[in-house]
């Protein structure tokens, strides 16, 4: 019989095996943002359509090409999230998380849908870590943000990322540069490519971040934000770098770097690789001033990041890293009879009271069987009862990794003994 379908395109599923890389990673995660005060939100899966329009914006490929959007059975419209912030966003604002002290410091764990072509390190379904902190304006909340990201790469033991970082100005200066570029590029338009076409009038910023080669070579010599922007900008984005400075992280201006979502300000930074092919970005973010007004909230500067894991992972394994591997059981009770398994039950959940990890025969499966599967299974000890282990109380239990057996009293035997 053949199966009736396979996984959509652009999805993937975690295997055992896979999945304790996941749990560790996450772990570790969740330990870092402990250490930073961060403390994480769960927000739902769908939001309202116009969340991710005012939020990511309406320019952005992200809106424009990628949403999962459809309209429900009562009419209306909602979208599979693409990324974390803007959920984070309306649920800040919608719950007031504002009266709870600022800044607000949070993270998230989170499966993310974007409609893209799928290919390596580009998923339809993937996921994102991220954190968010709101009301915080000083660049020592960036200098924040972008250690607990390099604490991350730090801790797990990658090489070779680098930092990126830019300042794309504040609304008053990007309305300068914004002309600039238009200018600059209007006499090349017919050299872009047709999404960089109607860019050019939407958001010319937009052109920066395009992956056609055509466009990458003409944005070589285009004006760059960093000679426009403000007095203030151009002091907060010294104030950034001398943070980092201090706290002797490396970093290379990258003027390039104008992120993909219409919210940003300011800073603005990407952590490349070079290990994993072309999708090289693992973790991007920097700062959204006037996001929470974009989507009807009080005046709340906010920054954060976002990391995907499928490309964390990748980077990982390239390297040989390991975050976390299957472990199998501490016990395999092997049983031979309905007595011996009734026996061998009782025996497993008074281990599992103890903290052991045991399994045991469930199919009645001859004793060859048995300890095929426990080695199957990567269990490290096993114990075999039967109806004279029954009688006499002991058993022997075998270390798998060497083949040695010892003599044990089933009565008595502790979880000690099998999880050393
Ligand atoms: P890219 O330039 O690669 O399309 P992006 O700018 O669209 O990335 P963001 O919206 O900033 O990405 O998302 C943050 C991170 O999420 C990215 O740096 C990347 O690691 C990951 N990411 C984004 N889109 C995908 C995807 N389709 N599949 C897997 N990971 C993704
Ligand atoms: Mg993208």
């Amino acid at each position: 019989m053949a199966l009736i379908t396979s996984s959509p395109k652009g999805t993937a599923d975690i295997l055992p095996g896979e999945s304790q890389k996941w749990a560790a990673l996450e772990a570790a995660l969740r330990n870092i943002c402990e250490r930073y005060g961060f403390e994480e939100i769960r927000t739902p899966v769908f939001e309202h359509t116009e969340v991710f329009a005012r939020g990511v914006g309406d320019t952005t490929d992200v809106v424009t090409k990628e949403m999962y959007t459809f309209t429900d059975k009562g009419g209306r419209s909602v979208t599979l999230r693409p990324e974390g912030t803007a959920g984070v966003v309306r649920s800040f604002l919608e719950n007031g998380l504002f009266n709870e002290g600022l800044p607000a410091s949070l993270f998230y764990l989170i499966g993310c849908y974007r409609y893209e072509r799928p290919q390596k390190g580009r998923l339809r379904e993937f996921h994102q870590f991220g954190v968010e902190m709101f009301g915080a304006t000083d660049p020592s909340a960036d200098a924040t943000v972008i250690s607990l990201a390099d604490r991350i790469f730090r801790e797990t033991g990658v090489k070779g990322i680098e930092l990126r970082l830019n300042s794309i100005g504040c609304k008053d200066c990007r309305g300068v540069y914004r002309d600039k570029l238009k200018a600059f590029f209007e006499d090349k338009k017919d050299k872009l490519c047709p999404t960089c076409r109607t860019r050019l009038e939407t958001n010319p910023m937009r052109i920066l971040d395009c992956k056609d080669p055509g466009c990458q070579a003409l944005c070589g010599d285009a004006p760059v934000i960093l000679d426009s922007i403000c007095d203030d900008c151009r002091e907060h984005f010294e104030g950034v770098r001398g943070h980092l400075d201090a706290l002797g992280i490396k970093y290379t201006v990258d003027p390039r770097i104008v992120r993909g979502l219409d919210y940003y300000c300011r800073t603005v930074f990407e952590f490349v690789s070079s290990d994993i092919g072309a999708q090289g970005t693992v973790c991007g973010g920097g700062r959204y001033d006037g996001m929470t007004e974009q989507l009807g909230g009080g005046d709340y500067p906010g920054l954060g990041l976002a990391m995907g894991l499928e490309r964390f992972l990748l980077l990982l394994e390239a390297q040989g890293i390991s975050p976390g591997e299957r472990k199998g059981p501490d016990l395999f009770i092997a049983s031979m009879g309905e007595a011996a398994r009734r026996e061998a039950l009782k025996l497993a959940e008074r281990l599992r009271d103890g903290g052991a990890s045991v399994t045991v025969d469930l199919m009645a499966k001859s004793l060859k069987a048995q300890m095929k599967y426990a080695g199957k299974t990567g269990a490290r000890y096993v114990i075999v009862l039967g109806d004279g282990e029954l009688e006499s109380g002991a058993a022997k239990l075998k270390k798998m990794a060497d083949g040695s057996e010892r003599d044990v009293t089933i009565e008595t035997l502790a979880a000690g003994e099998v999880t050393k």
